[in-house]
């Protein structure tokens, strides 16, 4: 999680992160704004959102997502 904030470029697209960042939804990579916008138009981002919410349901904060 220190990485998330201190890192300087996207995980999936090398992008400059000063314009913003965020956690994937499907792993713990650190993705620009561009990225995320292609995650949401996932077939399986819906999935990845209920299990993430799931998790925290039952009091796992540190979900690692569905995929690797
Ligand atoms: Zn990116």
């Amino acid at each position: 999680m220190d990485k998330f904030f201190t890192q300087k470029n996207c995980d999936r697209c090398g992008k400059d992160l000063s314009s913003g960042r965020i956690m994937s939804m499907f792993n713990k990579d650190c993705i620009c704004m561009d990225c995320k916008e292609k995650e949401r138009e996932d077939p399986e981002y819906k999935k990845a959102a209920d299990a993430e919410h799931e998790a925290v349901k039952r009091g796992n904060l540190n979900f690692p997502g569905i995929r690797k």
